[in-house]
């Protein structure tokens, strides 16, 4: 069997069933032959006479062979009592006391299940507003995040994964500068990643360097002006000293809606790359590129029929789920029946770019990015084209933008890219589009485990062309990036980069080109190294603007401590 220990142990610790007293009662295949058994079924609902276990032994193979994977919640609770298999949703917060206990009861459900939640506290009136009920002041979103914040650290999610949340606020809501710095402090709100919502007016505001108007959202009146120069330069000051706030493009988010029928997207998943509907939720899964390949007359290249196919499998799977799936709420069960959202991306990128010998950093990397991913994404229209005509455009079809072009589908967006954070561990792939965090590092897996990792390629490369020694994997460790280390060929250098090699600018074009190729949105860190200044950060969130992502989230080596991934030496 192909699994590394690390996966193992992961899977072991958080996927496997147990019995009552807690131990283990089920081996790796057992855990994808209960998935694939029970996403399979769903077939059935639309032929009676379907091959269930064929396409169970499909479902079964794309996963043993670490050429597919679902998210986690998939993983750990298909075939189970639970049954909660999506890891995306966005639940709306109104402006009423009720409305947000409402929000932290059904985040608390949703968190016990595995999944995150994103949510806009863009409809809460600003601190020191009247409640007319009380006579007293509102708190204001910052404060309400806290409790939300507190309710996340409680439920711990029953011994599989910790609650994530995302929080969002407009950048027109009066407590904008309170909520741009509310994790100045890294050791609060520690549960949620917070992105700025910024909106094409506030863009221009800020190129033309003018005043843009803050809006009370409870009785639409005006409350005063900011400078958007000003409100920009502290978001990236933020950003740069601690990695957050994030921004999201909230008008384009919405422009490229495919259902603009049925309203707007206020929030994204927590990590940002699934912006959804109030209510909405999606289940993610990720192709893993490394296994795309084969050996041609020059070297390595892409198995387009073989990725084709996984493709295919990938959104059968993924659109079963949704049928399969028990939400934890009414109006989640609705809303996500209606647009039948599913999320196919990849992972094992870097590892692939490896294989191929093409530098991540290069025109040659982005464009390759495109070619692939626009691959994937046409070949899943196609896929859920073809499932349309068996089962059905997805309910909301005629608020779709699909309706006006004539084009039935069975699903309202078929593609994203997640950050794979555990799935491509148990893959073995580098995590989603992004380069590989270092040749060879320590990782913190789960709280305290550390495991030294050598990429299994550049090995086989090293010892291939004759470089391979010991020490020189130890020097990697602790340097983190091979770029300065004596020994290893140059062509080699120019192939093996890491996050660190990789500029801003790679980063944000790299990022851009699969937002061209992905209905839904990217996930991805752009890496600064420690020296850079905050008008790098400020550079590269423009870039990301002009070039069309849906939004940024950067992080500066060494601005945050107890960083998930680290090299040995501190940078
Ligand atoms: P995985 O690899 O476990 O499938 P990803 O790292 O790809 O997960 O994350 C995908 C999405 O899953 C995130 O954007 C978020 O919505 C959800 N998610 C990730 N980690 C958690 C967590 N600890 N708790 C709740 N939801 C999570």
């Amino acid at each position: 069997m192909a699994f590394s220990n690390n996966a193992k142990t992961v899977l072991e610790r958080r996927y496997l069933t147990r019995d009552e007293e807690g131990n283990v009662i089920e081996t790796i295949e057992g855990m994808f032959k209960r998935v694939a058994d029970h996403v399979a079924l769903a077939d059935s609902i639309y032929n009676k006479e379907a091959d269930i276990e064929e396409l169970s032994n499909n479902f079964y193979n794309v996963m043993m062979e670490q050429e597919f994977m679902p998210n986690s919640p998939t993983l750990m609770n298909a075939g189970k009592e639970l049954g909660q298999l999506s890891a995306c949703f966005v639940l709306p917060i109104e402006d009423s006391m009720e409305g947000i206990f409402d929000a932290i009861k059904n985040a608390a459900l949703i968190h016990k299940s595995g999944g995150g939640t994103g949510f806009s506290f863009s409809r809460l009136r600003p601190k020191g507003a009247t409640v007319k009920s009380t006579g007293g002041v509102a708190s204001g979103p910052v404060s309400f995040m806290k409790v939300f914040n507190s309710a996340t650290e409680a439920v711990k999610q029953g011994g599989t994964r910790r609650g994530a949340n995302m929080g969002i606020l407009r950048v027109d809501h009066p407590d904008i500068m309170e909520f741009i710095e509310c994790k100045k402090d890294t050791t609060e709100i520690t549960n949620f990643n917070i992105s700025v919502g910024l909106t094409e007016k506030f863009m221009e505001a800020v190129e033309k360097g003018e005043d843009y108007e803050l809006i009370d959202p409870h009785n639409g009146k005006s409350t005063g002006t900011l400078n958007a120069r000003t409100v920009y330069k502290h978001i990236v000051e933020m950003a740069w000293s601690t990695g957050e706030p994030g921004i999201i493009f909230l008008d384009r988010i919405n422009r490229k809606s495919t259902v603009p029928g049925l309203g707007e997207m206020e929030s994204t998943n927590p990590c940002g790359e699934q912006p959804l509907l109030p209510y909405e939720s999606c289940n993610l899964g990720s192709i893993n590129l490394a296994k795309m390949i084969k050996k041609g007359t020059n070297g390595y290249e892409v198995d387009y029929d073989r990725l084709g196919e996984v493709v295919d499998i990938g959104v059968h799977f993924l659109d079963n789920v949704i049928d399969i799936n028990r939400y934890p709420l009414q109006e989640i069960d609705e809303m996500t029946r209606k647009t039948r959202k599913i999320g196919l991306g990849v992972m094992g990128f870097a590892d692939m770019l490896f294989h191929l010998g093409i530098p991540y950093n290069s025109q040659q990397g982005v464009d390759f990015a495109h070619k692939i991913m626009k691959f994937i994404d046409e070949r899943s229209k196609k896929k859920s084209q073809e499932l349309a005509e068996i089962r059905g455009v997805f309910p909301a079809y005629e608020d779709s933008i699909f309706y006006n072009e004539g084009i039935k589908m069975r699903n309202s967006t078929t593609t994203t890219i997640a950050p794979t954070g555990t799935i491509s561990i148990i893959a073995g792939a580098s995590s989603g589009v992004e380069p590989l965090f270092a040749i060879s590092f320590v990782r913190n897996v789960m709280d305290n485990d550390r495991l030294l990792e050598v990429h299994p390629y550049f090995e086989q490369i090293a010892k291939e062309r004759g470089f391979y020694s010991e020490e020189l994997m130890e020097k990697i460790a602790e340097e983190g990036t091979i770029s300065h280390i004596e020994g290893i060929p140059e062509d080699v250098k120019k192939v093996f980069v890491t996050a660190h090699d990789v500029s801003p600018f790679w980063h944000i074009k790299m990022q851009a080109a699969f937002q061209d190729n992905v209905d839904n949105a990217v996930s991805k860190t752009v890496n600064f190294r420690r020296e850079a200044t905050r008008e790098d950060v400020e550079e590269v969130y423009m870039l990301a603007y002009k070039l069309g992502c849906k939004g940024i989230t950067i992080y500066r080596d060494g601005s945050r401590e107890n960083q998930v991934l680290s090299t040995l030496k501190k940078h």
